[in-house]
């Protein structure tokens, strides 16, 4: 018998780990107020893109950003293809949770200005024609999260 065989011998076993990618498992719930209200001015700004900033809680527990408010940005820029505004010039507010926009045109995913422009946790976009089967909810990375309206 061969006692010297090495084979195997103080190796650890490969687990099979799965590399999971980091789930944000974020749910997005939009008060029906919130909701109407960022159709409102959305069609108000037709056909340039409106954007507010949304106002509500991150339930980190829940995994739910409740969505209860909006702000209007000062010195918000609209054109037909961008909207924004200067984050500088924003208060530091906890509050501040993400912001919504328009596209006048087109889907609702976000465009990749979208992206580098990402404020918050969540990016809502509202396309043309404006109603609830228009709007999406986004995380950074563009990912589409699930969206509440209640
Ligand atoms: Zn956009």
């Amino acid at each position: 018998m061969n006692h010297n065989n090495n084979k195997n011998q103080n190796q650890i076993p490969q687990k099979q780990e799965q590399k999971k990618p980091l789930k944000v498992n974020r749910t997005i719930v939009l008060t029906r107020e919130s909701a109407d209200g960022i159709i409102t001015f959305a069609k108000s700004w037709h056909p340039n893109e409106g954007i507010l900033i949304l106002r509500g809680q991150h339930l980190h527990k829940k995994g739910l950003v409740r969505i209860d408010g909006l702000v209007v940005p000062p010195f918000a820029s609209h054109g037909p293809y961008y909207s924004g505004f200067p984050n500088y010039d924003l208060p530091f507010d906890l509050s501040y949770v993400g912001t919504a926009h328009s596209h006048p045109g087109g889907t609702n995913r976000p465009s990749l200005q979208d992206l580098n422009n990402f404020f918050g946790l969540v990016s809502i976009i509202v396309s043309f024609p404006y109603d609830d089967n228009c709007i999406g909810a986004f995380d950074r990375n563009g990912r589409s999260l699930a969206l509440i309206i209640s």
